[in-house]
């Protein structure tokens, strides 16, 4: 089956084809970096990563580009708030951003580029705004003109008089019309600034996406992501902008996540609801919290809550404890190479199963019912007495393709513990008595290799670490 994903823009599943066969080019938008990141920002984090991760497992070449917005408004206010400069704050922010994102298991993006970083390719791409005429100057500042593009409101499904009610009239004599959008903001006494064609100011916001993703990932890109609060108006102004310019399309495919909530109810400032990442992972697992994550599709609304938290820690504990089972009978498991060939189709069968529900719009739940699958043949196997390496393996090694993409296992170290060192020793004690020379040599052998060493005493076998 090829993947198929829902295009935000068509409002229907299309077949992904890529721009350049084997490549897909890929953008985010990132965070105003002027606060630590909340459990809602995780779900475009964690999601868009394993989209991602997923396109790489079918071998796609992906560049995956997400922004940091370290100059807007809240910035602004922000810095002034804490007496530090706009930079200071952002340097802050962007380090604990990271910080979070890691711990959470998100792969590094190819690139973070920052809108301070891009402000001439800002003002060029206002310049051409201007100079086709969709683009006028009013007093220090520069807006949209939204009535010359036709296309406008068409990823949001609205048209320019429907969306005329949805907008608060602001009393702004320089717009010429209140949909009109801003691209450049002249600055206020006291304000970071650039030097621009129109004086002093500092880039609104949309504009810095279509910036970005011409420069460094091309005029259209195959996947354009965020959260579903993004369509409007944010997605739709990057649209107005970059095709005014470019006359082609932005993006193939437009992805949006729906909502996290809590305790169904929406997460927002004045319900004080908000729970920072960094303040979660003290108390829960962080692959616990990517496991909720997945446990929903993600354009559905998917609500946070102790218990939906406490049955995601649940359910991955099976997968965990499958996986560490597995990886511990691997330890002392006979070295045979043949593995049943009904148990090899099985596992075969699973993983297209996985594949299909991925292809399927990145239908993860549906996914995660299919390692639970493998799951039920694994702790099926390990029930057996005898167990071979292959098959372990074999379990293990499918168990991992599936975790590239999903991130949820927490890997052990390869030490052994040392009640599994002592169950070993005793095992070797039992086929020395017996005679069984050759699996008491092989224990010795494993327990060497993991740095123990066994000495004979009176009082019995003493072992040590290395
Ligand atoms: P913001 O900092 O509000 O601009 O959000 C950064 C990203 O997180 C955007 O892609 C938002 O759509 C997304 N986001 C914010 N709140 C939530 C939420 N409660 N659930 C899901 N995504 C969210
Ligand atoms: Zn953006």
């Amino acid at each position: 089956m090829t993947l198929r994903v829902y295009n935000t823009l068509t409002r229907k599943k299309e077949e992904f084809v890529p721009i350049e066969p084997g490549k897909v080019k890929m953008y985010v938008c990132g965070p105003t970096v002027y606060n630590y990141i909340h459990i809602g920002n995780g779900r475009p984090v964690i999601f868009f990563d394993v989209v991602r991760r997923y396109l790489e497992s079918q071998k796609y070449e992906v560049t995956y580009i997400t922004n940091f917005t370290d100059v807007d408004d809240k910035m602004i206010r922000k810095a002034e708030e804490l007496a530090v400069t706009v930079p200071e704050l952002a340097e802050t922010f962007i380090q604990a951003f990271l910080d979070d994102v890691k711990t959470l298991g998100v792969h590094d993006a190819t690139l973070n580029p920052r809108v301070t970083e891009n402000i001439q390719e800002i003002i060029d791409f206002i310049a051409a705004l201007v100079e086709k005429d969709f683009a006028y100057e009013a007093r220090g500042d520069v807006y949209y003109r939204t009535s010359k593009f036709a296309e406008y409101g068409k990823l949001s499904n609205q048209n320019l008089e429907e969306l005329q009610y949805g907008i608060r009239i602001e009393v702004d004599d320089r717009k010429e019309s209140p949909q009109d959008f801003v691209l450049w903001k002249a600055a206020k006494p006291g304000e970071i600034f650039w030097d621009s064609p129109w004086g002093q100011g500092r880039p609104g916001w949309h504009i810095e996406c279509s910036a970005m993703v011409r420069k460094y990932l091309g005029e259209t890109i195959d996947i354009h992501g965020g959260g579903q609060d993004l369509t409007f108006p944010h997605h739709e102004c990057e649209i107005a902008q970059t095709e005014a310019v470019t006359g082609h399309p932005m993006a193939n495919y437009w992805m949006h996540n729906a909502f996290l909530n809590i305790d169904n109810e929406k997460m927002s400032k004045s319900l004080g609801n908000g729970i920072l990442i960094r303040d979660l992972v003290k108390q829960i697992k962080p692959q616990v919290f990517r496991f909720f994550m997945l446990s929903a599709h993600y354009r559905n609304p998917l609500n946070f809550s102790d218990e939906s938290l406490k049955q995601a820690s649940n359910a991955l504990e099976r997968i965990q404890n499958a996986y560490d089972n597995l990886k511990h009978r691997l330890t002392t498991a006979s070295a045979t190479s043949e593995i049943e060939s009904a148990l090899t189709d099985r596992l075969a069968a699973i993983a297209s199963q996985f594949d299909d529900k991925m292809n399927d719009d990145f239908n993860t739940p549906d996914a995660i019912t299919a390692v639970f699958d493998l799951v039920a043949e694994a702790n099926l196997y390990l029930q057996q007495e005898r167990v071979n390496a292959a098959a372990l393996q074999l379990f293990l090694d499918q168990l991992q393709a599936f975790d590239q993409t999903l991130g949820i296992l927490s890997q052990q170290t390869d030490e052994l513990l040392d009640e599994e060192i002592e169950q070993l020793i005793i095992e070797r004690t039992e086929s020395r008595k017996s005679k069984n020379w050759a699996r008491a040599d092989e224990i010795r052998d494993l327990l060497t290799e993991k740095g123990i060493f066994l000495e004979d005493t009176p009082q019995g076998i003493r072992w040590r670490r290395k």
